[in-house]
């Protein structure tokens, strides 16, 4: 089959490699139709996540239809099916409280040193996100294993196109739960750092909930403008001084609630080993968590932090005064995506939510490179590219590959 592989920093490929093969009772086969570019993939194209091998196929946002199934598997041929990125057992201790990104059993042993090296505890297994969290194959191909099948994937209705629901797998479920995490009630004000996909479906999570405001922070004009139409009030912190903004928007008080969508993408890499060549590139003593710091100085007291972005690592000078002193409350974690697929569905169905304004562009899975390549040197243009395997190459500029003023 053809899949996209990771060779080194900048350098993925669409290449023939072999095709997944049943391995446990409980896996399926995907013939996958559509699959997404994630802003965490970028991580793995920059070359900062530790574990990658070459010829690792990538790829953690995905959809297809069943084509094959173990003997233990609930799917039945023929079924679409929305994969969550996160693998998880459905048996174990934290499966069984719905905290499914902390499942034990499905990073293999093997491979658990590094993360519970760094975290005190081994990570759960994710697809196409390195040998530190279980080194599965990933799903920007035409086929992916999906192990623990029967309690992962969600069944979807014909009725709905792939470009409905294909953001179940990860960032849609990661903007809820952000917003969830951030506590939000009626009569709040609550302030976004970073418009990217999951900071514009956090924002879209939060006026659902009720929010009374909610304010979108980042300095590229068409992603703020993204957020304005969904409903947000909307600071460019090139042009503005956002704690100013802030006190004066939520009454002089500090905003009720703050989500950091950036993560350590704000100034590139985190992750604890590599600390003294990042001080070396960017100056000793330069922010790594700026979002996070300015977030946690602009919380009122009492308020709450919520994370999704995401953090590898540890950080300088991380503001603990504020968040002790202020009293607020921090809430973060890898996505409990299979915990939020029934209900966003049926926000989906219902019409409550529509993720599709996002997708700037389709490309055959072909031409994933200039994808990868896009979405990160163009990431006010290039808002969220779905890779069709399916679909010819060279087809996609001429097809259904949206402009900005179509968005
Ligand atoms: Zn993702
Ligand atoms: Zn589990």
């Amino acid at each position: 089959m053809r899949a996209l592989t990771w060779h080194g920093t900048r350098d993925v490929r669409v290449e023939s490699v072999s095709d997944p093969e049943i391995i446990n009772p409980r896996d399926a086969i995907i013939k996958v139709t559509s699959t997404a570019i994630c802003g965490s993939d970028l991580h793995l194209y920059d070359g900062v996540i530790p574990g990658m091998q070459s010829g690792d196929v990538l790829g953690h946002e995905f959809m297809g239809e069943v084509v094959e199934t173990g003997a233990s598997s609930t799917l039945k041929k023929g079924q679409r099916v929305v994969v969550p990125f996160t693998i998880a057992c459905g048996g174990c201790f934290h499966c069984a409280v719905q905290q499914y990104s902390a499942c034990e059993n499905s990073n293999p042993v093997e491979k658990q040193d590094m993360s519970a090296t760094l975290y005190g505890h081994p990570m759960a297994g994710l697809f196409g996100y390195s040998h530190l969290t279980g080194g599965y194959s990933g799903g920007q191909a035409e086929y992916v294993r999906v192990p623990f099948s029967d309690v992962g994937p969600i069944i979807i209705p014909d009725h709905l196109e792939d470009d409905n629901v294909l953001f179940l797998s990860d960032i849609l479920p990661t903007g809820w739960m952000a917003a969830e995490n951030a506590d939000i009630g009626p009569d709040d004000t609550v302030a976004v750092w970073g418009c990217g996909p999951v900071g514009l479906f956090a924002i879209q999570s939060a006026l659902v909930m009720g929010a009374a405001q909610v304010i979108a922070i980042d300095h590229y004009p068409h992603r703020l403008e993204l957020a304005r139409k969904l409903g947000a009030k909307i600071i460019n912190f090139r042009e503005t001084n956002v704690r100013e903004a802030l006190m004066e928007m939520s009454g002089g008080i500090g905003v009720d609630a703050v989500i950091d969508a950036v993560g350590m993408e704000a100034h590139g890499f985190a992750i604890d080993n590599m600390l003294d060549v990042v001080k070396q590139k960017v100056g000793v003593g330069a922010d790594r968590a700026s979002a996070l710091k300015q977030a946690l100085l602009a919380v009122r007291f009492g308020g709450r932090v919520s994370i999704p972005g995401v953090y590898g690592g540890m950080t300088d000078k991380f503001p603990l005064g504020a968040l002790m002193e202020k009293g607020v409350q921090l809430r973060t974690g890898q996505t409990h995506v299979q915990k939020y697929l029934g209900d966003l569905l049926a926000k989906i169905e219902d019409g409550t939510l529509d993720t599709t304004f996002l997708i700037s562009h389709h490309l055959p899975l072909e031409d994933a490179a200039t994808g990868y390549r896009n979405f990160k040197e163009k990431q006010d243009s290039w808002t969220k590219v779905v890779l069709r395997p399916g679909m010819e190459a060279g087809a996609a500029g001429a097809s259904t590959t949206r402009t900005m003023e179509q968005v």
